[in-house]
């Protein structure tokens, strides 16, 4: 054996074994909830990654029992923070997918907390048996939409694809070239829609759609006609699309459903988002919009229109699939109390934080910049205009004035700010631009506000100098 062979054989006898180590880690506080099989899956990993490299060479003749141990923690508390963790969203993004969509209303958290036990989201409780589903928040619905039934499954997309499979996938779906669109990364309308079997029928340009398209392609085999809302793009220029009216006048006479996949759910309108209500009484059989964008409540697919076609949709086994659970009927349902009283705009925080005006968002910009000054840690914090972001792919062409806190420190970057208060208590996220980290209290909740100062103030103190006063 070489000397080399030698030292790391003498190295290697330093590392605890797998039983050592478990049985010291299940003293160690912050191993208190990990349990048994855990403590020792991390134990393995632990030891297994310092034997790599102490045979490579990068590990030598240091403490390899606390080595082990305090690796072992770490990839614990690693994997724990990895759970579902509450977190500021100081982005000015209203619908920020990354982080949850809608956050939802007052009455909806305690509506959830209130269904989680048993409840009776199946039960009559006049007839003392077997109830339907859904009826109630399916009539809320119905009604804000001024139709005749709804029905809600998982998302938007599984609503799109129920639609399509129920009633298209024996035959052709009709869709304009331009409404062929990806909404956010992970979803591509014609891939969901070719998954139900359905042929697509192209149109038009990407730009120009016209009636006659449509007309021309209506076959024999044509069950729909589908229209996307482009949702997060906007063509501008020289486009055209045929109105909904003209659309369903063309299904009419051809004796197929017009369906229009809405996607933001502004039930009130937004700039140019479509209003379901609007499709509807313009001609659509159907709408489907999701319940976790404008609408401002749970994720949830929502489809509205025809009470016949809704029936068809109810009794397939793509719908039992596709259904939601308890909790979501409890969050939508108050959701949707809060439309039909026409307290929308003052409990829902989605819109609230679209309508929140400039000014008052500048008044509590200074304020809260005038609070981080106190703090006497050397941040620096300026206020300036700036604009907020509706995000989860709705009204891309607004932009709300808004009043952006910029924070700084002589030494420290702007991306070790950001990184510093992503780990922050709760975590805070930021945006950069230009070389500043950006704090919008548009998305921020009035009694958020202390929170996110006391978050400021623990991810700045290991940098601060200031001497004990
Ligand atoms: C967002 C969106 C969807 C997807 O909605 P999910 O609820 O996320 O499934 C589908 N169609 C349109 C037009 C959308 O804007």
């Amino acid at each position: 054996m070489s000397t080399e062979q030698l030292t790391v054989q003498n190295i290697l006898r330093g590392l605890p074994s797998i039983d050592e180590l478990v049985r010291q880690l299940m003293t160690h506080s912050d191993m208190a909830e990990a349990g048994l099989a855990r403590v020792t899956e991390f134990a393995r990993l632990s030891v297994d990654s310092l034997r790599s490299e102490v045979i490579a060479g990068s590990v030598t003749d240091q403490d390899l029992a606390r080595l082990a141990e305090d690796r072992a923690v770490k990839m614990w508390l690693r994997t724990r923070q990895e759970r579902l963790r509450r977190v500021i969203n100081a982005t000015g993004v209203v619908i920020h997918t990354n982080l949850g969509r809608a956050p939802l209303s007052e009455s909806a958290r305690r509506a959830i907390v209130e269904s989680s036990g048993y409840c009776t989201v199946e039960y009559d409780l006049e007839a003392g048996g077997r109830g339907h589903r859904g009826t109630y928040v399916e009539d809320l619905i119905a009604d804000v939409c001024g139709t005749e039934a709804a029905i809600v499954v998982n998302n938007c997309a599984a609503a799109a694809f129920l639609v399509l499979t129920v009633l298209a996938s024996d035959g052709e779906v009709i869709i304009s070239r331009g409404e062929l669109v990806e909404i956010g990364g992970d979803f591509r309308v014609p891939d969901v829609l070719k998954a139900t079997g359905a042929q697509l029928r192209e149109v038009g340009t990407t730009n120009r759609t016209k009636i006659t398209d449509y007309e021309h392609a209506c076959g024999e085999n044509t069950r729909m006609i589908l229209r996307v809302h482009p949702s997060n793009y906007r063509i501008v220029g020289f486009t055209a699309s045929p109105s909904i009216r003209a659309m369903a006048d063309l299904a009419r006479r051809k004796n197929v459903v017009l369906f229009e996949d809405i996607g933001s759910g502004a039930l009130l309108g937004l700039g140019d988002e479509p209003v379901p209500s609007e499709s509807l009484s313009d001609g659509a059989d159907l709408v489907a919009f999701s319940g976790d964008k404008l609408l401002g409540g749970p994720q949830s697919g929502i489809i509205a229109g025809r009470r016949d076609l809704i029936d068809k949709i109810r009794k397939h086994p793509m719908y039992r699939v596709l259904r939601v659970d308890k909790l979501i009927y409890a969050a939508l349902g108050a959701t949707l109390e809060s439309y039909t009283a026409g307290n929308a705009e003052r409990e829902i925080p989605v819109l609230q934080m679209i309508n929140c005006s400039r000014e008052e968002i500048v008044e509590r910009a200074v304020r809260f910049a005038g609070r981080i000054k106190k703090l006497n840690m050397g941040i620096s914090a300026s206020v300036c205009d700036g604009n907020s972001v509706i995000g989860g792919g709705s009204a891309p062409d607004i932009h709300p004035p808004t009043s952006l806190i910029a924070i700084s420190h002589a030494e420290l970057s702007a991306d070790r700010i950001e990184s510093a208060l992503r780990r922050a208590t709760p975590p805070v996220i930021s945006r950069i631009e230009n070389n500043l980290v950006l704090i919008d209290l548009r998305t921020v909740a009035n009694d958020e506000e202390d929170l996110l100062f006391n978050a400021i103030a623990e991810s700045f103190s290991p940098f601060s100098r200031q001497s004990p006063a």
